[in-house]
């Protein structure tokens, strides 16, 4: 599934408060992301498995909860998810470029 299929599909099932605008999902997406820390906390804290399936399925659950919520704040500022999701390979790209650069220089000045 493409990631603007995800948000018109996710977003048809949204049932808050939409006079609350961008407020509404912004704390879900907090909620959330708490949610997916907690699941590996208690995993970590009970001597888990991150490679058993119940648990893969209940993070992934909760990832989807945060996705659900970023669609909808990206849809309020007016973007699409690959609007987010090309921006962010971009930045993750000059990010990249800039470690690349830097550690060039580094060994460029261990060499001198
Ligand atoms: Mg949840």
């Amino acid at each position: 599934m493409e990631l603007n299929e995800y948000q018109k599909r996710a977003l048809s099932t949204a049932v808050y408060p939409l006079d609350s605008e961008i407020i509404y999902p912004a704390l879900g997406l907090c909620g959330e992301a708490g949610e997916v820390a907690e699941k590996i906390k208690k995993i970590l804290r009970d001597g888990g498995s991150f490679t058993d399936p119940k648990t893969v399925v209940a993070i992934a659950k909760e990832l989807g909860d945060v996705l659900f919520y970023i669609a909808a704040i990206a849809d309020n500022l007016g973007l699409t998810m690959d609007d987010v999701g090309n921006i962010n390979l971009e930045k993750l790209r000059m990010r990249t470029e800039r470690l690349i650069h830097l550690k060039a220089t580094e060994m460029i000045d261990e060499l001198y």
